[in-house]
């Protein structure tokens, strides 16, 4: 960087040029959401204060960050938090980072919470592989009657998921618990949900570094098949749900038909079903069989 102080415009366009010429996918966003991230301020406030003096203790704070974007890591990986169905979560190892698909889980089962609101229900909702709490959270954020227990394999995962709970004004009404699915815990639900690890083990390697290298391994691998956890879940969801209850998951975007067929032989009927913005099939919600 030459000459004048740094501005956020100037660390901006300093940013973008170097992610470019690092051949990252998208360097003006990066930038962008980046340094304002960093600098704490808004995207749209860049006009009026884009052009004010940065501190050099921020400037550093800057350059460290433009390395760490440019060996890969995702930029908000880097910030420590993301939004996520407009809740403010953190992030840290032991959790993947939310993926705006999986706000279509939240979609599809909000509004079959707020109807068993409306039949008098209080909901209890169990979020398998919590990580940062985000699909318990946000439906938590939109159905206040609800309540919901946070499960993660990953102590750092439920440190960060009760941290979310606790800034989104939503502590009294999420609890976690560590354990492996269903192992630890008796009671039956209203709703179960989850996004769990679904890539098979010989194509997660593979993935883009900002998600093989930064995401968890443990969010992110399903076994050989890809389908290992949603055999887990099959094979004890009946017992923990009401007769009433529902079952919504995150799918691989070529799980559907196998996904279909675990949950039928475990008892259950598909209910509905979302595709995800790409066109991929996402989204499962499926309830028991009551025969
Ligand atoms: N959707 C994630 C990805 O982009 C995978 C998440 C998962 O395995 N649950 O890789």
């Amino acid at each position: 960087m030459s000459g004048a102080v740094p501005s956020a415009r100037s660390l901006i366009a300093d940013a973008r040029r170097r992610f470019e010429a690092a051949g990252l996918g998208d360097p003006a966003t990066d930038a962008r959401v980046l340094v304002c991230g960093l600098l704490d301020i808004r995207p749209t406030a860049l006009l009026l204060e884009g052009d004010r003096p940065v501190a050099p203790d921020t400037v550093a704070q800057v350059e460290d960050a433009i390395t760490r974007r440019i060996r890969h890591e995702p930029v908000h990986r880097i910030l420590g938090r993301r939004e996520f169905y407009g809740l403010d979560l953190a992030l840290s190892a032991g959790t993947l980072e939310p993926r705006p698909d999986t706000e279509i889980l939240v979609d599809v089962i909000l509004p079959q919470l707020l109807d068993m609101v409306t039949k008098g229900l209080k909901p209890h909702i169990v979020d398998l592989g919590t990580g940062t709490g985000a699909i318990a959270l946000a439906l938590l954020h939109e159905c206040p009657q609800a309540d919901a227990l946070g499960i993660d394999i990953s102590e750092d995962a439920l440190r960060t998921a009760t941290g979310n709970a606790e800034r989104n004004g939503l502590g009294s009404r999420f609890a976690t618990r560590l354990g492996p699915w269903f192992d630890q815990t008796p009671e039956r639900f209203d709703i179960i949900v989850s996004n769990p690890p679904y890539i098979r083990s010989d194509v997660v390697t593979g993935l883009e570094p900002e998600v093989a290298n930064f995401d968890p391994m443990a969010a992110l691998d399903g076994g050989p098949d890809g389908l290992e956890a949603y055999r887990c879940i099959a094979a004890e969801a009946r017992d923990h749900l009401e007769d009433h209850g529902l079952v919504g998951l995150e799918i691989g975007f070529d799980q559907r038909d196998d996904v279909v067929q675990i949950f039928e032989g475990a008892g259950f009927s598909l209910l509905e079903e979302r595709r995800d913005y790409g066109g991929n099939d996402r989204v499962l919600v499926f309830a028991p069989r009551l025969d």
